[in-house]
C-alpha cells in the first residue's frame, strides 16, 4: 500500500506559509516523489491558496474538520462541500482535539465522514486513547469503541489514523510493540485496502522506525509538519 503522509498544521499557517511548501518541495528536487502521498491539512484559510498552489506539485490539501451539513445556518462552520470547491481531496474528522474541544461523539464524526464522502473526499477518522485509559489497559476497547461508531456503514474512502491521545504534541510514543499491536487490531476491523495511518509526535528521528511496523501504512504529523525540513526528513523515512 502506498504510505500516505499527511500534515496537520492546526491553527497555524498564513499565505506567506506558501514559502514552507515551496521549500519542501524543493528538497524533492522540486516534484514530489511518486512512492508516496503527500498530504498538507492547513487551516481551513489557506485551503483554497494551498490548493491553487500545489495540487499540480504533487501535494494533496485537505481541510482539518468539517460540518456534517452541506450548508445552513451555522455560522463559523465550514461544509465538506465547500472544502471540495476549494480543492480539498481529504478531511480530518474526529481529532482528539476537536473531541475534547468540541465535544464530539463517535456519532458526530461519522456524520462528518459521511459529509465527506458525499462531497468526493476522502475522509481521515481519527481514534485514540487517552492516557488513563492505557494505563487501565483499556486502549483496545476505546479504540474498538471508536472505530464502530466513527465508520459510517457505506464507507467507500477512508482513512484511519491511530493517534493515541497522550502522544499527541509531548514528545511521547507509545513502543513499536504497542503500536504494531493497536495497528494490527484495527486491521483486524477494517477492510485491506484502508490506509491505517499513526499520529503522535512522529519526528524525524523516530519515523523511520515506525513506519516500518506491518499495518502502519503512513503517519498524521502535527508539529513537524510545520516545519519544511523536518516533514521532508519524515517522508523520506517512508521512502
Ligand atoms: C496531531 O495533532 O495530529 C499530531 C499527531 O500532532 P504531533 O505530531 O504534534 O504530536
Amino acid at each position: 500500500m502506498k504510505p500516505l503522509l499527511a500534515g496537520n498544521w492546526k491553527m497555524n499557517g498564513l499565505s506567506a506559509s506558501v514559502n514552507e511548501v515551496e521549500k519542501l518541495i524543493g528538497m524533492f528536487d522540486g516534484s514530489a516523489p511518486d512512492d508516496v502521498d503527500i498530504l498538507i491539512c492547513p487551516p481551513a484559510t489557506l485551503v483554497g491558496l494551498f490548493a491553487t498552489e500545489f495540487s499540480d506539485e504533487g501535494i494533496a490539501i485537505g481541510g482539518q474538520d468539517c460540518h456534517r451539513k452541506a450548508s445552513g445556518a451555522h455560522t463559523g462552520d465550514i461544509s465538506a462541500e465547500m472544502l471540495a470547491d476549494a480543492g480539498a481531496a481529504f478531511v480530518i474528522v474526529g481529532h482528539s482535539e476537536r473531541r475534547a474541544d468540541h465535544g464530539e461523539t463517535d456519532a458526530v464524526v461519522c456524520a462528518k465522514a459521511e459529509a465527506a464522502q458525499r462531497a468526493g473526499m476522502t475522509a481521515i477518522i481519527c481514534v485514540g486513547e487517552t492516557e488513563s485509559e492505557r494505563k487501565a489497559g483499556r486502549e483496545k476497547d476505546v479504540v474498538g469503541a471508536q472505530l464502530s461508531g466513527s465508520i459510517p456503514r457505506q464507507a467507500e474512502n477512508y482513512v484511519i489514523a491511530y493517534e493515541p491521545v497522550w502522544a499527541i504534541g509531548t514528545g511521547m510514543t507509545p513502543t513499536i510493540e504497542d503500536i504494531a499491536a493497536m495497528h494490527d487490531f484495527i486491521r483486524d476491523r477494517t477492510r485491506k485496502d484502508v490506509r491505517i495511518l499513526y499520529g503522535g509526535s512522529v519526528k524525524p528521528g523516530n519515523a523511520r522506525e515506525i513506519l516500518a511496523v506491518q499495518n502502519v501504512n503512513g503517519a498524521l504529523v502535527g508539529g513537524a509538519s510545520l516545519k519544511a525540513e523536518d516533514f521532508a526528513a519524515i517522508i523520506k523515512a517512508a521512502l
